[in-house]
């Protein structure tokens, strides 16, 4: 039987941690550690690693299965279950190919929120994406916008960027093909949510290379982490709008009754238990509405 102390450890990102099965085969286990503001926080959310491993495998069979966005872009994941996946990691990793990250997190827009928001009001554009007067926080755009921004270290904070400045770090054929492969599956997540009464506001994905060198889609996909998922029977443009994701989590940081200062230097402070249930709940319900399956999953 493996365990996961039989791989070498990679890399470990905010939420996920990279080990190496062989030369062409990775390791991708999803933590219960929850980000906000920028910053890992000491509480866990148990079962949120389970959520976003079983989202991704069902929105990548969802997808196509095989390709994924039009034109064709073909999805890492190798498999769920498999005797390389180590039963204490089981439900929460994936075996997934290895691939040569594009440092480009690469965002589609169907609607007007969070840094999409500050942008809008200072410059009437999104990452140069000029956009009609009259919009407001919630706002559902003429057609879905793609706007990438820079991958920041640990600690840092993503950074809005220009489809020019993408096409400068990368060329413009790869530039070009990320924003299509983001618009198309933004297209057919949207078109699914949207049955299941729910607004997919913005997602951001993650692509790499193979060793063929072609585009292929990784990391997580259409989660609670990288997604917003509103639910349409709440929607109301003109405010913030109800969300399945760490919603309750921000909003408890930055009430007085956390007494914590977000842009001070002290790390947030552990999560009271009726702010980690509600969350929890919130990503299992994201999953099982999003699925129309149980809780939990058969991974
Ligand atoms: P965030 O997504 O919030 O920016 P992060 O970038 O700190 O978080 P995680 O998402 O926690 O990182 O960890 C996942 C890491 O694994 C990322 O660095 C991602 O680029 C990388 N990754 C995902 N899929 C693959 C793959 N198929 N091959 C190689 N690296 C991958
Ligand atoms: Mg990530």
């Amino acid at each position: 039987m493996v365990t996961i102390a039989d791989y070498p450890h990679l890399a470990s990102g905010k939420v996920r941690d990279l080990y190496e099965v062989d030369d062409e085969t990775l390791l991708l286990v999803a933590s219960d550690r929850i980000s906000a503001y920028d910053h890992v926080l000491s509480t866990p959310i148990p079962d949120k690693g389970r959520v976003l491993t079983a989202l991704s495998v069902f929105w990548v069979g969802l997808l196509g299965g095989r390709d994924v966005a039009s034109p064709p872009v073909a999805h890492h994941l190798v498999a769920a279950r498999d005797e390389r996946i180590p039963d204490e990691v089981r439900g929460r990793a994936l075996l997934v190919r290895r691939l040569e990250m594009i440092p480009v997190e690469c965002v589609a827009r169907g609607y007007l929120a969070g840094s999409g928001t500050v942008d809008y009001r200072r410059d009437g554009a999104v990452c140069g994406v000029p956009l009609p007067d009259g919009l407001t926080e919630g706002s559902m755009l003429p057609a879905p916008i793609f706007t990438p921004a820079t991958k920041a270290e640990l600690g840092e904070h993503d950074e809005n960027v220009s489809f020019e400045q993408v096409a400068e770090q990368v060329g413009p054929d790869l530039a070009g093909a990320l924003r299509d492969a983001t618009l198309s599956i933004y297209a057919r997540g949207a078109a699914y949510a949207a049955s299941r009464g729910i607004i997919l506001a913005d997602t951001k994905f993650e692509f790499g290379l193979d060793r063929s060198g072609a585009l292929v889609l990784g990391d997580e996909v259409l989660t609670p982490d990288s997604s917003r998922f509103w639910p349409a029977e709440r929607y109301s443009p003109g405010r913030p709008q109800p969300s399945f994701d760490k919603q309750y989590v921000r909003d408890w940081l930055t009430s007085p009754e956390s007494g914590w200062d977000r842009h001070g230097d002290e790390p947030p402070p552990p999560l009271p238990d009726s702010v980690v249930e509600a969350t929890r709940a919130r990503y299992i319900e994201a999953y099982t509405r999003l699925t129309g399956q149980g809780w939990p999953p058969a991974l």
